[in-house]
């Protein structure tokens, strides 16, 4: 058996056409454009490449992009006056910052000073309340792109065994909620669960949020599963820098009906999914319906 790949990248671009002629509609509706504000602490290169990505591609869908590049020796105190100067800002529908944040900053202290009408990330805890409860929240990007994957191959999701690897607040946790949303029977694993690979082989879908090079071997995944690989892994192989997922892709799509590759799956989805995001804010702020 070979896997079918899914295509995050392609998947990506449909996402992306749509908020364009969303965001196009929006400003013949209304007469304005929805805004983006990303706020990016200190001078981490992968962090700089990712927020400079995601401002290209928030001005190609037509939308407002808003940088504010805040030096590493920023207060916890003046990072949050900064949001709330952009909770009042009328031009701002969307408000993320990027993760991770000095020593000293209390990161939920931050996050939780965005206005959760604006919490493009839907990190805030009144959005992951609403989605750990079943009710309309905003979803954060990572998970969200996974699940519209996931809806795709399957259609439906009710009672199907799924597993996801790790409990981040970013990913495992809200992951788990909306696969459970959608009726399926959710395990969580993390580093301390025993037996991780028997429990893996019992999943219909895998959802792979580790941070481990290739850790989930073939031999772990029931025939015919699906499996989303979320992990971003830099390793050496023969002298050559190679980005992995978390799964042994190589192993697993001999086994599988269904893989996202790394890279070119869940990646390019997040950032779609933040562009979606920022016009469902738009659109809950602005009582708009598309
Ligand atoms: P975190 O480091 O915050 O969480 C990792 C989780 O995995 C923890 O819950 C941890 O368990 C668990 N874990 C670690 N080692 C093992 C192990 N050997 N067996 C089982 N569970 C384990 O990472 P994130 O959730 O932020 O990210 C996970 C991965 O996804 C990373 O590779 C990251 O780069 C990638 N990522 C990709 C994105 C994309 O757009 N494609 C977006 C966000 C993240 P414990 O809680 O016990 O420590």
């Amino acid at each position: 058996m070979t896997a079918k790949i899914i295509d995050g990248k392609e998947f990506s671009i449909k996402i992306r056409k749509q908020v364009k002629e969303d965001v196009a509609k929006i400003k013949e509706l209304t007469g304005k454009i929805p805004g983006l504000a990303v706020i990016l602490v200190g001078e981490d290169p992968a962090s700089e490449i990712y927020v400079r990505n995601k401002g290209k591609q928030t001005t190609e869908a037509g939308m407002a992009s808003f940088e504010f590049k805040m030096p590493d020796s920023i207060t916890q105190q003046e990072l949050i006056e900064k949001i709330h100067e952009l909770n009042a800002d009328q031009h701002v529908h969307g408000i993320l910052v990027q993760l991770p944040l000095p020593e000293g900053v209390n990161e939920n202290a931050v996050i939780n000073a965005i206005s959760p009408e604006k919490d493009v990330d839907g990190f805030h805890i009144h959005n992951s309340g609403l989605l750990a409860t079943g009710q309309k929240a905003m979803v954060p990007c990572t998970p969200l792109g996974c699940i519209i994957m996931l809806k795709d191959n399957y259609k439906d999701l009710s009672g199907l065994n799924a597993v996801v690897v790790g409990r981040s607040n970013i990913v495992g946790k809200p992951m788990a909620s909306l696969l459970l949303n959608e009726n399926c029977t959710v395990t969580i694993v993390h580093s301390r669960t025993k037996n991780i690979e028997d429990i893996c082989r019992n999943a219909d879908i895998i959802v792979a949020a580790a941070g481990k090079p290739q850790m989930i071997k073939g031999n772990w995944i029931k025939k015919g599963a699906t499996i989303i690989d979320v992990g971003i892994n830099r390793i050496e192989i023969d002298g050559k820098n190679k980005l992995v997922g978390d799964v042994d892709f190589n192993e697993a799509k001999e086994v599988a009906n269904a893989i996202t590759p790394v890279p070119g799956g869940v990646g390019p989805m997040t950032i779609a999914c933040l562009l979606k995001n920022t016009v469902t804010c738009f659109c809950n702020i602005n009582n708009v319906e598309l």
